[in-house]
């Protein structure tokens, strides 16, 4: 049993979230109705999505988010606190066990850049992650993002600094905005670490 013409796992994807035109659908569905081979990579595919939108829904990846997906999260009953600290400035924030996402709204002049990175670092301004190329809407002039609740929720009161920063072709850096999150813990209990 051995595939010919494999269906890109993009494309599989894409099939299984409906984002397929319908000329392309009807053949990606042609061609699954006589290919185990593709039909086995679909459900790999969907086991894959699946989760990764789990953990999106439920607040635990650090991601770019949409306006559109706080909305439907809102729709479907879930909690949201959202900070908006002003670019170069910083914001008072915390997380109560109530909340289901916590959102972080970054205010910047995206209209020039190419390339964004959103870089999360310590209070010391040490870069500990970064999402490089995030999907961000020039005319947006914001970039929101989801912090990993369930990190929010074990953190001990602690200072984050968050940066955009522009990527040019020849890969120098240009700094968007920087935003200070000074986070108080809430929540009793012994922090996890
Ligand atoms: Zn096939």
């Amino acid at each position: 049993m051995s595939c010919s013409r494999p269906i890109d796992a993009a494309v599989l994807s894409d099939y299984w979230f409906a984002l397929l035109a319908d000329s392309e659908e009807g053949a990606v569905e042609e061609h699954l109705l006589t290919c185990d081979e593709c039909g086995q990579r679909l459900r790999e595919v969907i086991a894959i999505a699946e989760g990764v939108r789990k953990l999106a829904r439920e607040g635990s990846l650090l991601m770019v988010v949409t306006d559109a997906f706080l909305k439907r999260a809102a729709e479907q009953g879930m909690r949201i606190r959202e900070y908006a600290p002003p670019a170069g400035g910083r914001v008072d924030c915390t997380v109560t066990a109530e909340d289901d996402l916590l959102i972080g709204r970054l205010a910047a002049n995206l209209s020039a850049a190419k390339q964004i990175d959103l870089c999360i670092c310590n209070a010391e301004g040490q870069e500990k992650i970064r999402l490089r190329d995030i999907p961000a809407h020039q005319a947006a002039g914001s970039v929101v993002f989801q912090q990993p609740i369930g990190y929010a929720k074990a953190a001990p009161s602690e200072t984050m600094i968050a940066r955009l920063v522009a990527v040019d072709e020849s890969n120098g850096e240009h700094l968007l905005g920087e935003y200070t999150f000074t986070h108080t813990r809430t929540i009793p209990g012994p922090a996890a670490w």
